[in-house]
């Protein structure tokens, strides 16, 4: 008899037919959980769309997601980095005169207690250095990277840019559904609609790949740009 083959493509187009609350709660709870739930339509329901809104709340928050970004949203943030790297020298000399002595102790020592006392240094006392040394470097490149000079957008530019609606920067037909609106989404092929806008919350979702954020977040997936180049490009059209 011939074995059947398992055939990818087959298992995905059926995965992506499921309704996509299922695919949401299978998303976050393990298999047992799930089939408990779904045994209990109604609540099951309910609790999905808790579950969303909560997820909701969380991206909600459209704001800069590397150190970089938000050095070039916020320059004044330059300022302070200075005396930051200050602090850091300090730490780092603290440790090196507590590793000398540590080392120098070492040497007036004998055979397996030398070793360990070297062991101790090189476990204990170094890394406190090469962590300061780092973050001193991290803090010089801060300021030193023209990436992050100049070209800061202000806090109120950012809230302006966050209240243009998600729906129209999305070019796409879309569909209402009770409060939320429906489209295909926008990065990959599908034959079912799983793409969410919430003009509640003017944030968007994706059922199928997942990808969610605000309105800053979704054009910098759309044009393939970072935080700063979303915000002027929202600003300016
Ligand atoms: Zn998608």
């Amino acid at each position: 008899m011939k074995k059947q083959a398992i055939n990818p493509n087959k298992i995905w187009s059926e995965w992506r037919n499921i309704p996509c609350w299922i695919q949401f709660l299978h998303h976050l709870y393990p298999e047992s959980v799930v089939r408990e739930v779904e045994a209990i339509e109604d609540g099951f329901l309910e609790l999905a769309q808790a579950e969303e809104q909560r997820w909701l709340e969380q991206i909600a928050a459209d704001m800069p997601r590397s150190e970089q970004e938000w050095l070039r949203a916020f320059p004044e943030a330059r300022e302070v980095i200075p005396s930051k790297i200050q602090e850091w020298r300090q730490e780092e000399r603290k440790w090196m005169v507590v590793l000398r002595g540590e080392l120098k102790r070492a040497e007036t020592l004998q055979g397996n207690a030398q070793i360990l006392a070297r062991e101790i240094a090189r476990m204990f006392t170094a890394p406190k250095v090469v962590e300061a040394q780092r973050h001193i470097r991290r803090l010089k490149w801060l300021t030193a990277n023209p990436r992050t000079r100049g070209g800061g957008v202000s806090r109120p530019d950012i809230e302006a840019a966050k209240s243009v609606p998600v729906e129209q920067v999305f070019n796409m037909p879309l569909r209402q559904s009770g409060k939320t609106l429906m489209g295909f989404c926008p990065f990959h092929p599908e034959r079912r609609p799983s793409f969410c806008i919430y003009p509640k919350t003017n944030s968007f979702y994706c059922f199928s790949c997942q990808r969610g954020g605000g309105v800053i977040r979704l054009v910098q997936l759309l044009r393939s740009c970072g935080f700063i180049e979303a915000v002027k490009y929202l600003l300016n059209r």
